[in-house]
């Protein structure tokens, strides 16, 4: 494992932030970090790169402890925040250099560095352009780029592509794309597509709490394992139909509405059919598959609901 963050507890005063956050990267793993706001993504990772404290708990980074190893802990990792400290007055190269300085490249390296940064980020057409003059995209490009200043092994990288429009986050996300083939990244985002475009693994986080961490195969089968299946019957009778549904025990009705929305298994389309046939004739059968939002929205709404009961 290259990072391990266990039982991270943040009191901030008397908010109980992180309650027992456990977050651990393999080599070569992206993980989507994701939650409603305010869950702790960002704390969390400001705790794993050492700019916040935890209240309790530990972090190590392949192999180096963060609390006696913090300066070497950090030279793993390369950090996005979700406000990155440009200086916009400087133009992206020598700002480059400036990071490049402050992270201890020795200055025969620095060029090189700046250099290897400016051409992941796909920057070279704006290396000498004042940062404040660049579009949005451009500049989380270059927040992008100053956590690549050294080659860190581990990218922890806080809603990278928050505020772009859609073809900048497409673009970004290529970006991510190719950077996972270097390295190890932990990745918050809300954007789901770029979850599914990215990551091998979801870390589920609510209210200070991992809900879930679970594979993105195994999330994709379980999408496909239950479905949302509409019927609606060419008669207006439903009685016949929900009385045979009743006798079944994997149908269950969730909605009566301009028909019966009914929670199935997938494969057993076919018998719902022929039993609409039956009753009342089907006049149409439509399927919801469920998407890894739903997977995601159910599970946030169940941690909710255990909250208030
Ligand atoms: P997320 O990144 O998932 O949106 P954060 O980690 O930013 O969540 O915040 C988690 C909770 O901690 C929120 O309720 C937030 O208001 C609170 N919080 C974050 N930073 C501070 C701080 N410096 N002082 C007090 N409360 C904070």
């Amino acid at each position: 494992m290259i990072l391990s963050a266990h039982n991270l507890v943040k009191y901030y005063g008397n908010f109980h932030a992180l309650d027992n956050v456990n977050v651990s990267l393999e080599q070569g793993e992206v993980v989507g970090f994701l939650g409603p706001n305010g869950a702790g993504k960002s704390t969390t990772m400001k705790i794993i790169t050492g700019y916040v404290a935890p209240t309790s708990g530990q972090v190590t980074v392949n192999g180096f402890d963060l609390l006696t190893q913090s300066l070497d802990c950090r030279k793993q990792i390369g950090y996005l925040p979700q406000q990155a400290p440009l200086y916009e007055d400087m133009t992206v190269a020598s700002y480059l250099d400036h990071v490049a300085r402050l992270k201890g490249v020795a200055k025969s390296q620095r060029r090189r560095e700046v250099v290897e940064a400016i051409e992941s980020a796909n920057l070279q057409e704006v290396e000498k352009r004042h940062i404040r003059k660049l579009s949005g995209g451009n500049q989380r490009r270059v927040g992008l780029a100053q956590a690549l200043i050294n080659k860190p092994p581990i990218l922890i990288l806080d809603e990278p592509t928050a505020g772009l429009d859609p073809a900048q986050v497409a673009n970004l996300r290529e970006l991510i794309i190719k950077l996972k083939e270097q390295h190890t990244i932990l990745l918050s985002t809300h954007v789901l597509a770029e979850v599914e475009a990215c990551c091998s693994r979801v870390i589920l986080i609510n209210r200070g709490r991992c809900i879930l961490d679970e594979s993105i195969e195994d999330l994709q089968t379980r999408c496909k394992q239950v479905t949302h299946i509409h019927i609606r019957l060419i008669d207006n009778d439903y009685s016949a139909f929900t009385e045979a549904l009743s006798t079944i025990d994997w149908a269950q009705v969730i909605e009566e509405k301009d028909g019966l929305v009914i929670e199935a298994p997938e494969d057993k389309r076919n018998e719902l059919i022929e039993l609409a046939q039956k009753n009342g004739g089907l006049r149409e059968c439509i399927e919801e598959r469920r998407s890894l939002e739903d997977v995601f929205r159910d599970l946030i709404v169940e941690d909710q609901n255990k909250k208030s009961s």
